[in-house]
């Protein structure tokens, strides 16, 4: 029996240009459809053609034909005392990513997963440990703006904008899923979608260095990197990356990355402390003098315990003098502050609590069979998906 394939474009995912092209080339229409879809499918979150009330009956069942709003589903969500909400989204394949909002005074901000799992292994990861499945579509990434953003109509309507600020800072590492990131955060800036300023879009890499420099190319986001440790050999044992890209090639990445504004940009320095692992006096002065090439600002995040993950949160006091030495040095530093603790840990855990794993499994296998690193493999894919 002939199975029925679901030819139908998810116009989710499509940035401008890609719906000037569909409504041109495959409906035969005019271009300022392209605005008109975009505003109500991500301005005002409708997913049915029906409620597009400014379109022609003809032109909606020309698109019902040809194309659907398709967003994550939302299988668990929950949210908390203090404003954070969390979201496990369900993807096809059975998988799922999580979605986390987290408000503050000025601002809320949405962090994004761009992969389901992830390949490169970090030691002190939750994520990592579940090991990488595939790559999200632009349509799963910007999905879970369209699902959160969505959330706050519930149940007051008001039209007011909560999401402030996007991280590609959830699942994965968004340099290895290039061109469907680049694609949504594209629409994350575009007016006629969720309009957010360059500097309020930011992506987080753990430092895949030619994506880097492809990625000053086509963008202007903010950009925050991973680093954890202040020298190869420690960043070596958190980060297995930092063995295909040293420190210094990743900061000069950075560097090349900002030179190209004429204003003032900064990279934003991650850098997660784990008890008696990066946390001690010696690593803040090490810090210190490694970053003086870098227009930067350090976000100090405190470790965030999950189970077998085999760190600990250090002490507060532990945090401040790391923090002290770093200011003392004139860099500007903040100490992220745990939020949602009543709805969930670490990033990634929720999750990990639901996924299907034999894919990690089967990609470990595959990895010593092979007897690759994830560096290797990570850098390989890149590569690959650069050439094409
Ligand atoms: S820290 Fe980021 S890059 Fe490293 S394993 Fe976790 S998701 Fe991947």
């Amino acid at each position: 029996m002939a199975i029925e394939q679901n030819t139908k474009v998810n116009l989710l995912g499509m940035g401008l240009p890609a719906l000037e092209h569909f409504f041109v080339e495959e409906l035969g229409e005019k271009k300022f459809r392209a605005t008109q879809i975009l505003k109500w499918i991500h301005q005002r979150g409708v997913d049915n053609f029906d409620d597009m009330t400014d379109i022609s009956k003809v032109l909606r069942a020309k698109l019902h034909e040809r194309a659907e709003i398709l967003a994550p589903e939302v299988t668990y969500r929950k949210y908390s005392k203090d404003g954070t909400r969390k979201w496990v989204m369900k993807l096809p394949g059975g998988s799922a990513v999580e979605t986390v909002y987290i408000p503050e005074d000025d601002r809320g901000t949405l962090c994004v997963s761009s992969q389901i799992g992830c390949a490169l292994d970090c030691s002190f990861c939750s994520t990592g440990k579940q090991g990488f499945n595939r790559d999200l579509s632009s349509a799963e990434i910007i999905g879970q703006v369209w699902v959160a953003a969505k959330s706050f109509d519930e149940p007051d309507k008001k039209r007011e904008r909560r999401i402030t600020n996007v991280v590609m800072m959830g699942m994965g590492e968004p340099l290895l899923n290039f061109d469907n990131v680049v694609e949504a955060m594209g629409l994350m800036m575009d007016d006629n979608a969720y309009g957010l300023s360059k500097r309020r879009v930011t992506l987080s890499t753990s430092g895949v260095v030619p994506a880097i420099y492809e990625l000053a190319k086509v963008t202007d986001v903010a950009l925050a990197l991973s680093l954890h440790a202040p020298n190869d050999e420690l960043r070596n044992t958190l980060v297995p990356l930092n063995r295909k890209y040293n420190i210094k090639m990743v900061l000069d990445a950075c560097n090349h990355y900002m030179s190209r504004f004429s204003e003032k940009r900064v990279t934003t320095i991650e850098y997660t402390l784990m008890n008696g692992i990066n946390d001690k006096p010696e690593h803040a002065h090490e810090l210190a003098d490694l970053l003086r090439e870098t227009p930067c600002k350090i976000n100090l995040i405190p470790f965030n315990p999950f189970p077998n993950s085999g760190y600990e949160r250090p002490s507060n006091n532990r945090i401040h003098r790391f923090r002290d030495i770093l200011l003392a040095a004139n860099y500007n530093v903040t100490i992220r502050k745990t939020r949602g603790e009543d709805i969930d840990a670490a990033c990634g855990q929720l999750v990990g609590q639901v996924t299907d794993k034999t894919r990690r499994s089967e990609r470990f296998i595959e990895a010593v069979q092979l007897g690759q690193t994830a560096a290797e493999l990570a850098s390989a894919r890149f590569e690959r998906s650069s050439q094409t």
